[in-house]
């Protein structure tokens, strides 16, 4: 376990939350990994939950992107904390994206990676981005991120350096002038997908069944 300190809290619409804490000596991760944060309730009863980690792996903090769930434990410990104050959080815990990047792209022979996420989802695809641009240069990489409005797409930037990142806003109206899609990434996945494609999704546990399902129907590799 590391005790980190919050060092920037900044909010993302009504209940999301991007936080950054010190990043702990000796503290180490793969691209995609998530941590355990660990802390008590009012009620004293202690709570773990998993976050994703959003920085790149050679910045000196660590940051998340967090959406607090109504009525959610970790969620109203969270909304509580202010910068300045402790929590702990555990080593670094592999989701093992980078794994399975590197057998598609070996095993699989894929000709493109297309990640899709929803919400706050996109956290763990920041670091990996830039490490499949480090390990596989010129080889196309498509990020589709769909989010309620567009200024929940916090990490746009960072992803555009990386590879070629869509956006998708499902409840905003107005989008005339942006680069934004409207509507949902599964209508429009045939235009991103195909057979030769490893195709990896994040988000709500629904969302992602169906997206899968939806690419192994184009033929993707889903591993
Ligand atoms: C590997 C992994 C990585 C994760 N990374 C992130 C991350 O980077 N960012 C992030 O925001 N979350 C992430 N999560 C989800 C996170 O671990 C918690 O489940 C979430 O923050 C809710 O915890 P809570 O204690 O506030 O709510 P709980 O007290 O556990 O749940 C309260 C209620 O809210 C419901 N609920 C839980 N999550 C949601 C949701 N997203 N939307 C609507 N209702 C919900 C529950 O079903 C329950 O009814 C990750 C989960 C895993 C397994």
């Amino acid at each position: 376990m590391f005790s980190v300190e919050v060092i920037d809290k900044q909010y993302i619409g009504k209940n999301k939350i991007l936080l950054k804490f010190n990043k702990p000596k000796g503290f180490e991760y793969a691209p995609g990994d998530y941590v355990f944060f660990e802390a008590k309730t009012k009620e004293n009863e202690k709570i773990i939950r998993a976050y994703s980690i959003a920085s790149f792996t050679h910045e000196d903090f660590l940051l998340f992107y967090i959406t607090l769930v109504p009525a959610g434990k970790m969620s109203q410990v969270l909304q509580r904390l202010v910068v300045g104050d402790t929590i702990n959080i555990s080593e670094a815990r592999q989701a093992s994206y980078v794994d399975k990047i590197k057998k598609a792209v070996s095993d699989y022979k894929v000709t493109q990676i297309v990640l899709a996420a929803a919400g706050t989802g996109v956290a763990p695809f920041c670091p990996l981005v830039a490490w499949i641009r480090e390990e596989y240069k010129d080889f196309p990489v498509v990020v589709l991120h769909q989010t309620s409005y567009s200024n929940e797409q916090v990490f746009r930037k960072d992803i555009e350096k990386h590879a070629n990142y869509v956006g998708f806003v499902t409840r905003e109206t107005d989008i005339s002038g942006s680069k934004l899609r409207k509507g949902r990434i599964q209508d429009a996945l045939s235009e991103f997908v195909n057979s030769r494609t490893y195709f990896l999704a994040v988000g709500p546990f629904d969302w992602v069944s169906s997206i899968l399902d939806k690419a192994r129907g184009i033929g993707a590799a889903t591993i």
